[in-house]
């Protein structure tokens, strides 16, 4: 982190950014303020330059079409590779999650190089997309509760030795190939299908991005008494008979 700030850039607003994935940046900069943080917001269109200076890089997800451009666009400008080897902490959902592995099935069919950055590789799933809520059980590692989400995508993700799942699922689909994986991570880069927005719903992955990028093992708790009233409803609502 620099010294004066907290540097958050959500990427590419103009493609990637569907069913609310907007308010990830929001509840980032929301819980850094709440421990006395001072946050700069960087917002980076597509015809924009990525600053490779960044703590946190948020993606969300986007339609077919928005996904291949962006992925182009990611490529050619090569930001997010080199923030990454500047250890920034990279947090992506759905399409995003997808571009920031080595490959993908654009909406022309074809297979679209993603930027490597996880070792996974998406595919076109079957007849069925993959929609409805989502409860996943994390990685023990990462110290997260059960988490809790909505997907809706038709790639499906295979995980590779690189990657660590991001979670187990109890409910839906999560990375769709049947193996029970959901999203997938590794050192400071995430990737996940859960929609939510995700750190809405579980503002316990906020935090650990934050921890990540202010290299602490603990952060100032903070009043979670709405998000775990939502966390409770979703949950009811997803195990509803
Ligand atoms: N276009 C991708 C898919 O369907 C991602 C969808 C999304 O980001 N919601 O798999």
């Amino acid at each position: 982190m620099s010294e004066s700030s907290l540097r958050v850039v959500w990427l590419y607003p103009d493609l990637l950014s569907t069913y609310g994935d907007q308010g990830n940046v929001l509840v980032v900069e929301r819980r850094a303020r709440q421990r006395g943080l001072k946050v700069e917001r960087i917002d980076v269109r597509s015809d924009q330059t990525i600053p490779t200076s960044g703590d946190i890089y948020l993606l969300g997800g986007g339609e077919d079409r928005p996904q291949r451009l962006a992925a182009e666009r990611l490529r050619r400008d090569g930001g997010l590779e080199r923030a990454t080897g500047n250890a920034a902490i990279i947090f992506s959902v759905c399409a995003g999650y997808q571009i920031l592995g080595r490959e993908f099935i654009n909406d022309l069919g074809e297979r679209e190089p993603g930027l490597g950055l996880l070792d996974v590789v998406s595919t076109r799933g079957g007849a069925e997309r993959c929609v409805g809520d989502v409860l996943a059980d994390a990685d023990p590692g990462l110290g997260l509760p059960q988490l809790t989400g909505f997907e809706n995508h038709q790639g499906v993700t295979q995980l590779g030795q690189g990657v660590r799942p991001l979670a187990r699922i109890r409910m839906g689909q999560g990375n769709g190939t049947g193996d029970g994986t959901e999203g997938a991570w590794r050192d400071t880069v995430f990737g996940t299908y859960l929609h939510g927005p995700v750190l809405a719903r579980n503002p316990q992955i906020a935090d650990l991005l934050l921890k990540l990028a202010l290299d602490v093992n603990a952060l100032p708790p903070v009043d979670d008494r709405w998000y775990e009233a939502l966390r409770a409803e979703r949950i009811a609502a997803a195990t509803a008979p």
